[in-house]
Parts: structure tokens; C-alpha cells; sequence
């Protein structure tokens, strides 16, 4: 059997920083072999690289969430340059969210592409944000051209017909716990209209709680943690009509290809 790479969670959230340690022993127990984790702000940069400092399974990527943009300090983009050509990291979390009517698109546009450049400049994968924004991201990546190390729109929320334009751009599409939501048609449609070798996984940990762990706990708020990837994928498979096996082996060839160098790094 193959290992499993969750390629975006949270480790840093507070509600779990405490449990870290025993939330990346069940996930090595799981079978994960790593865990990206992204920060959401500058506030959260230092937390996230020492989590990847603690545990080797755990890679680091920097960036500010486009939730947060009212954290910005006057010189972010400064200091977000300084850890990425300090630290072997992705960047992100980034993004654009257009969910909110009185969200500040202006400045999630000018913030995301100082991100893009980052990826691109330093040669790094870039973890995505979307929601609601596909035009929006579209004409960027027009305008930008492919991405140089690749990245991941991760807990993919758009439409299967967006895939093969996304797929073009070396993005990769991410499927979360919301894949385990039975009434979740758009993204069951979304899950087979992509590549086998554009496909990756994710937790979101401590968000988006599968299905499965929603039912085991009735009546309960239960967390989530890089252990639910190898589930998340055999419900994949099995809506996407395929061997689990053959899904989880593509899934990790896939996530090694975007972090395997900043490991390498890491490591050496
Ligand atoms: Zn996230």
C-alpha cells in the first residue's frame, strides 16, 4: 500500500496546537507520510515553520488568507519574502474569496499576485484559496502563464468544466471531507472531471470534517486531523468508480511532485 500526503491542513489552529503531537502520531498510524501545513497570517508564520522544525512529516507554506487581509502590516510583502528565502516552504494559504459582497476584492487581487509572484520567483508550489472567484483567478493565470512549481486549489468548491483550463496553468485540484457529503453533486461531478495526475488530498484539519467522523459522533462537534486522508480517499474512489489503491497511489505520486523538493530540502 501507498502512503497518503494531506496537502493542506492547519496544524497551527488553536484549538488543536495543543494536540499536535498526537494528532501527527495518528497520522503516521494512518499511513501519512507527510502534512502541508499553511499559515493564514503573518501572526502565524513563526508557529507554522516550528511545527515543520518539530515533526519531519510536516512541511511548512506561508501566506495570508484573503479571510484575513485586515491583518496586513504596512511591509507584509517584505516580510513574507524574507521567511520564504529563509525557510524551504510552499506559499499560501492565498487566494481569493468573493463570498462576501463587502470583502475588499481590489486588495485580495493586489495580495494574491504578490503571492503568485513569490511561487514563481522563488520556484516554490503555492497553496489556493477560491471561492466564488473563478473568473477572477482565470484571467490572472491568462495573464500570468503557468505556474513554475505548480500549486493546489485546494477543497476544489468550482465546476467540473473549469478543470481541464485550471489542469493547464500545472494547477492541481484538491478534494476534502466535503467529497464525503452525500448530497455534494457539484463536487462529485467536479471529482471525475479530473486528470489522474492532477488530483491531490486534504484534510483542511481542523475544518471540514468528513461525513464519516460527523456520523461516528452524533450530537458532537469533532475536529479534524490528517488521519481522515486515507477515508477521504476511498470515498473518492468510490464515487469516482475506481480502485482505492489505484486512486491513493495517484493522489501521493501527485502531492510528491509538489512538496518533494521543499522535503528534499527540509531534510538535507
Ligand atoms: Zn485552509
Amino acid at each position: 500500500m501507498t502512503g497518503f500526503i494531506d496537502v493542506h491542513t492547519h496544524l497551527h489552529d488553536p484549538r488543536i496546537i495543543e494536540n499536535t503531537p498526537d494528532i501527527v502520531l495518528r497520522a503516521q498510524d494512518a499511513g501519512l507520510e507527510t502534512i502541508a501545513t499553511c499559515a493564514t497570517m503573518e501572526e502565524n508564520f513563526g508557529i507554522t515553520v516550528q511545527l515543520s522544525e518539530k515533526f519531519s512529516s510536516v512541511v511548512p507554506c506561508l501566506g495570508i488568507h484573503p479571510w484575513f487581509l485586515d491583518t496586513l502590516s504596512p511591509d507584509w510583502a517584505q516580510n513574507l519574502g524574507q521567511w520564504l528565502e529563509k525557510i524551504p516552504a510552499g506559499v499560501g494559504e492565498t487566494g481569493l474569496d468573493f463570498m462576501d459582497k463587502d470583502a475588499d476584492r481590489d486588495l485580495q487581487l493586489e495580495v494574491f499576485k504578490t503571492h503568485l509572484a513569490f511561487a514563481c520567483d522563488l520556484n516554490r508550489p503555492i497553496n489556493i484559496h477560491i471561492r466564488k472567484a473563478w473568473d477572477a483567478i482565470v484571467k490572472i493565470l491568462k495573464h500570468h502563464g503557468p505556474l513554475a512549481a505548480g500549486g493546489v486549489i485546494h477543497s476544489y468548491s468550482g465546476s467540473a468544466d473549469l478543470i481541464p483550463v485550471l489542469e493547464r496553468f500545472n494547477l492541481h485540484i484538491s478534494f476534502s471531507g466535503s467529497v464525503t457529503r452525500p448530497n455534494a453533486k457539484k463536487v462529485g461531478q467536479a471529482l471525475k472531471a479530473v486528470s489522474l495526475d492532477r488530483i491531490v488530498f486534504e484534510t483542511d484539519t481542523p475544518d471540514i470534517v468528513p461525513q464519516f467522523v460527523l456520523d461516528a459522533h452524533p450530537g458532537e462537534t469533532p475536529l479534524n486531523e490528517p488521519a481522515n486522508v486515507p477515508e477521504i480517499v476511498r470515498v473518492a474512489a468510490a464515487r469516482r468508480g475506481m480502485a482505492f489503491e489505484t486512486l491513493a497511489l495517484h493522489g501521493y505520486e501527485n502531492s510528491l511532485n509538489l512538496f518533494g523538493p521543499i522535503l528534499k530540502e527540509k531534510t538535507a
